[in-house]
């Protein structure tokens, strides 16, 4: 039992705006990772001559991608305030990083956009990725928006490009479905600190008066969770341990609720278990409810059929598995009947969308057109699609079609 509410996010950007950067200062400046650490990542940073990159590392510890100088993995990372549980979804910004980042949307409470606010890096980012990220969260159902506004120090803390950044974003933000109230706009500068965790100072930045990242974070409000609703639980990570634990699961609880002693069935494998041991923030707990993450530590099961990805419910209530659905989606490029792999979290399945059922009006829903031939980007429509293998997927669960390696779109299923 804790009084602290939790939220996570996803943190999403153009490739180089200063993601990982932005994360790193924000668990430093935090006292989440002490200044031993740093120095031990500083010196490594500094022997390949990249000793700016020791913040970013603070995310991402792997050797190999360190040596490439750039960050892909989906690494998790919790923090608190004096308010907050967070788990940050990390999502840096590389090509084909996107469907691990459809696995942190998927999850995700709100996103933090980073935007580098350096002469013509914003505006590259436009014909970027920072669109694209943000419609990507959009359609998987975020509707609140952090933008982080970053290396400001670059920008020379200048409020009129702060102000520009802010307006072509907002038009832009609008247009695609968030709503003004939930955007929070943030100038800062991840790599030197200011404006994350401690204030700028007001020689440098008189004009703003508006929150740092941190007081941003808390006052986002954490998605409303169904409490009510059947347990559902996307499977994040299998431990096969030793004698005292020998199978334990991580994930998010997305709706629902569970109890040590319950009987639990993890699906599409249909492979069925009890809930020994139930662990909350390394704290033993006796239940535990959507919106928390928690390792479940399970008996009576045979694990081999396990896997990432997997929905696990109530024996008495389990999800469907299905091969086909229909879906309200936005289009990032042309769609049209034909093949699509879907993705659901970190799975996916090969299938087809057999048609384009209409066009809807964006802020409505209502149908705009009935059977369109094609659907335009940028255009939300209601597809049916068909797969080759079930899935197990329900009402509501966010989606992402892609074709030969490219997002397609995405949304929510009918
Ligand atoms: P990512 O690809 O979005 O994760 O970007 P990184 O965090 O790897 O940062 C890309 C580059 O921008 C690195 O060289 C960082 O040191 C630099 N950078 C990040 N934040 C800032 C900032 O606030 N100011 C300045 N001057 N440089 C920054």
């Amino acid at each position: 039992t804790n009084p602290k509410k939790s939220a996570s996010f996803v943190v999403i950007g153009h490739v180089d705006h200063g993601k990982s950067t932005l994360m790193g200062r924000l668990l430093f400046d935090l006292k989440v990772v002490d200044q031993r650490t740093l120095d031990k990542l500083r010196k490594e940073a500094d022997a390949i001559g990249k000793s700016s990159f020791a913040l970013a590392w603070v995310m991402d510890e792997t050797k190999e991608e360190r040596a490439r100088g750039v960050t892909v993995d989906f690494a998790t990372n919790y923090f608190e305030t004096d308010a907050t549980k967070f788990t940050i979804l990390d999502a840096p910004g590389h090509r084909d990083f996107i469907p691990n980042m459809i696995a942190g949307a998927s999850q995700a409470d709100f996103a933090v956009l980073v935007i580098d606010s350096s002469t013509n890096s914003f505006e590259s980012g436009l014909k970027g990725q920072t669109k694209e990220h943000a419609l990507l969260v959009r359609s998987m159902g975020v509707q609140q928006l952090i933008i982080a506004i970053n290396k400001m120090d670059l920008a020379e803390w200048a409020e009129d490009r702060f102000t520009e950044i802010q307006q072509q974003m907002s038009a832009f933000l609008v247009a695609a479905g968030f709503q003004a109230q939930n955007i929070t706009f943030v100038p800062l500068a991840g790599l030197t600190g200011e404006n994350v965790v401690n204030p700028v100072p007001k020689d440098k930045a008189a004009w703003y008066t508006g929150p740092t990242l941190v007081s941003a974070l808390d006052g986002a409000r954490a998605t409303t969770r169904a409490m009510e609703k059947p347990l559902r639980l996307s499977i994040n990570d299998i431990f096969r341990g030793g004698v005292i634990n020998p199978l334990s699961i991580s994930g998010r609880i997305d709706q629902g609720t569970l109890q040590a002693g319950d009987a639990i069935v993890a699906q599409p494998a249909g492979e069925t278990a009890s809930i020994k041991r139930i662990e909350v923030a390394s704290q033993e707990v006796d239940w535990a409810v959507a919106g928390q993450i928690v390792i479940l530590h399970l008996t009576d099961i045979d694990p081999i059929h396990l896997r990432h990805g997997d929905i696990v419910c109530h024996l008495s209530s389990p999800i469907t598995t299905i091969t086909e659905f229909n879906a309200k989606v936005l289009a990032f490029e042309h769609l049209l009947p034909g093949f699509v792999d879907v993705h659901r979290g970190p799975l996916h399945v090969s299938g087809k969308i057999k048609g384009l059922v209409a066009t809807l009006d964006k802020s409505s829903g209502e149908i705009a057109k009935k059977k369109p031939r094609i659907v335009q980007p940028g255009q939300v429509a209601r597809v049916s699609v068909e797969m080759e293998k079930g899935m197990s997927l329900e009402e509501g669960m966010r989606i992402v079609l892609r074709s030969e390696g490219r997002t397609i779109g995405a949304g929510l299923l009918e």
